[in-house]
């Protein structure tokens, strides 16, 4: 039996879908009310995070800013560690939002943004999540070129695409979803990779490395999710090296819907439980977790596959 290595990560980010409150423009519940109840539950359990932080040219979603007492909290939590996170989320000339992911100078500029926002609170992110897990074009050699070293903008390997429009995710097709549950039956947990420079879905030697997201923490809560977390849960016991189970979920996902705005937004002690059940499960099976940069320093040393990329750059120097 080999103990996994456990990421547990949150996308830091307004709220959103049933979680906002009916009829304004944002709702931080989830940022105000979620939060202090899911580091409860950290604090409770002795485990470390990774913070997504959104950050946007537009001022309503620039957490940094919007509101970075809340972040230089995270930040003081010395197991944790910030990261960041952006949803490519375009203004066009009409005022309406489209979601950018090929246009290299724009989609550059809120990279760069994104560190400078997280820098003015003298934080030096070094991993990243692509908001909805849109693919972006080169991003580990932008992502290499702003100072990350780790990514996790995939799931199982795979990010997603958006119609022509730019405003919705190609929807998956039925065959596709068959493939891909199929995938997760019978194929192994995914481990770990370099990705290429140009495409974060396929291996290469890009020097980010990749850890897709295994599952998402909320969904593991209904029935038929959770069956099929368990059984990645398993399978990454039985496998004959360490695997690292990616873990997910919005900060919004721990406030009950209904509830709100802002801070009227309530905790969801229902989920906050399952979420501890869970956890304590993983941690029964001797499970380690670690921060994304901390699973890359794992990685690194425990990686066949990263050792010789280790070996072969260092001979080529
Ligand atoms: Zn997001």
């Amino acid at each position: 039996m080999q103990s996994p290595v456990v990421i547990l990560s949150v996308d830091w980010e307004p709220d959103k879908g049933p979680w906002k409150w009916r009829g304004i423009e944002m709702d931080y519940g989830g940022i105000l009310c979620g939060t202090p109840a899911f580091c409860a539950l950290l604090d409770e359990l002795r485990i470390p995070c990774t913070w997504f932080v959104e950050t946007s040219s537009d001022p309503s979603r620039n957490l940094p800013t919007r509101f970075a007492d809340v972040v230089r909290q995270l930040a003081r939590r010395d197991q944790d560690e910030i990261g960041l996170h952006i949803h490519w989320r375009r203004r066009m000339e009409d005022h309406s939002f489209v979601y950018e992911t090929i246009d290299p100078a724009w989609v550059g500029a809120q990279l760069e943004h994104g560190v400078q926002q997280l820098n003015s609170l003298d934080l030096r992110p070094r991993a990243f999540r692509s908001g909805a897990l849109l693919h972006i074009p080169h991003l580990p050699r932008m992502l290499d070129e702003n100072g990350f070293t780790v990514d996790s903008s995939t799931l199982w390997g795979r990010a997603n695409r958006l119609q022509s429009d730019k405003k919705r995710l190609q929807p998956k097709r039925l065959l596709s979803r068959v493939a891909t549950l199929t995938h997760r039956l019978v194929g192994g947990v995914p481990d770990a990779y370099f990705p290429m420079d140009s495409d974060v879905e396929q291996p290469g030697g890009a020097a980010t490395v990749e850890f897709p997201i295994t599952y998402s923490l909320f969904d593991s809560s209904t029935f038929r999710r959770g069956l099929l977390c368990h059984y990645v849960k398993l399978k990454a016991l039985m496998a004959k090296k360490t695997r690292y189970l990616t873990l997910f979920f919005h900060i919004d996902e721990v406030t009950r819907i209904g509830t709100g705005p802002d801070e009227k937004a309530e905790a969801d002690m229902a989920i906050v439980d399952h979420f501890r059940t869970h956890l304590e499960g993983l941690k029964r099976t001797g499970a380690r977790f670690l921060t994304c940069s901390e699973a890359r320093e794992h990685w690194l040393r425990h990686s066949a596959r990263a050792s010789q990329r280790h070996l072969s750059s260092s001979t080529t120097q």
